[in-house]
């Protein structure tokens, strides 16, 4: 499987990092290695100083294709969790900057902690655009935001994706982070969810 991860997906974390919209999806890939298994911590690497949380909305992809037309689109998918996109700050402004590709900021073992459990949307209203989800650190919430605030939305990621690559059931999309990323310690304890329903935890060692 692929973790399909789109980047600047929410205006005001554009914003607060100083990038500018995009006027297309801008995608990058995790490979499965970097799933978190469950209960076990996230290990900080040794080679960053400014490790980040972004909490997203994760889609998980429910049947093959390829050229998915918009009319289509809604079809390829059921079920969400939330997930945690771990970004080396640091190590991306450096690749930013040199115009390199960023992965390596973003791909480390680990990086991509998902909830245990995949939601059915029509448990969570129905409305993949209208989804409240938020990451609490030690205890208070740090991040709060509602899909309804995504610039491309689920739909339009998966057409745009799909003609590039092929998407197989099991894979998973990231759709983005909204505002409020920021750096995590030793100890810390991060945990994520769907309004009253919490999802994931992960704790930072
Ligand atoms: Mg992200």
């Amino acid at each position: 499987m692929k973790i399909i991860c789109i980047g600047r997906n929410y205006v005001d974390h554009a914003k607060e990092l100083n990038n500018p919209v995009p006027k297309e999806p801008l995608f990058f890939l995790k490979p499965d290695s970097s799933l978190l298994p469950h209960k076990h911590p996230l290990y900080i690497p040794e080679w960053t100083q400014d490790l980040h949380y972004e909490v997203e909305l994760v889609v998980k992809i429910s049947r093959l294709g390829k050229y998915i037309e918009p009319q289509h689109a809604h079809k390829y998918y059921k079920d969400v969790s939330v997930g945690i996109d771990f970004t080396a700050r640091d190590v991306q402004a450096v690749c930013k900057e040199k115009g390199h590709p960023w992965e390596k900021a973003k791909v480390f073992d680990g990086s991509a902690p998902v909830g245990k459990q995949f939601t059915p949307i029509s448990d969570l209203g129905g409305d993949v655009q209208n989804i409240d989800f938020w990451l609490s650190k030690n205890g208070e919430v740090v991040q709060s935001g509602n899909t309804s605030d995504m610039i491309f939305s689920v739909n339009e990621i998966i057409c745009y994706v799909s003609q590039y690559m092929t998407l197989r059931m099991g894979d998973y999309i990231f759709t983005g982070t909204p505002e409020g990323v920021g750096p995590v310690a030793v100890d810390d304890v991060l945990k994520c969810g769907f309004g009253e329903k919490e999802m994931l935890q992960v704790l930072v060692k």
